[in-house]
């Protein structure tokens, strides 16, 4: 069954110039990228994203990580990946979720390590399943940033004011 799952570099990936070597692991899967865009997370995106995980004691840790306030690196790269069985590819691909116990060659066990602080410094967001793939898909992009149609869209009328370019041409 073809899916969607979405991944997020992290800012510890983005920070140890790890994107190009993620991106040839990922390519191992043979799925197709049909979205991706730099992001700066806000508090408000890293806790919807992370909602699951509120009662955590680790939560402000992982808000804090996610938002690159650890790494002085505020941004992830966001993609998402589809194509036979995405979600479990990827996540096979990116190995558990305590780096120390990930398979060696996986992505986090390649490259991620557990800080003194006790962070899981995992390098790589996966989502886990079906329901959360939409969820999560839907919450970093907007139906027209992703070149195939997902999951159903309305069209909707916006009188807000956005910022566009000062002139296209130079
Ligand atoms: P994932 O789906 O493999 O990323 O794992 P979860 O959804 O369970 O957790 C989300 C993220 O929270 C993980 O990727 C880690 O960054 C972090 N995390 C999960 N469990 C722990 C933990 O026991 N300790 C710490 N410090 N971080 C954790
Ligand atoms: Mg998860």
């Amino acid at each position: 069954m073809k899916q969607a799952t979405l991944v997020l570099i992290k800012p510890d990936g983005l920070k140890k110039s790890l994107t190009g070597n993620i991106l040839t692991r990922l390519s191992e899967t043979k799925l197709d990228i049909i979205a991706a865009k730099i992001v700066r997370p806000n508090r408000e995106l890293a806790s919807e994203h992370y909602c699951q995980m509120k009662e955590k004691p680790f939560f402000e840790e992982l808000i804090q990580y996610i938002c690159g306030e650890i790494h002085d690196k505020h941004k992830v790269m966001a993609m998402v990946y589809y194509g036979e069985d995405a979600i479990k590819k990827v996540r096979n691909l990116c190995g558990a979720t305590n780096p120390e116990e990930a398979e060696p060659t996986s992505i986090r066990g390649s490259y991620g390590r557990i800080t003194s602080a006790g962070i899981y410094e995992n390098v790589i967001h996966a989502s886990g399943n079906e329901t959360e793939a939409k969820r999560e898909i839907k919450l970093w992009f907007e139906p027209d940033e992703i070149i195939i149609h997902l999951f159903p869209t309305k069209i909707t009328e916006i009188t807000s004011k956005v910022r566009v370019w000062h002139d296209r041409r130079p």
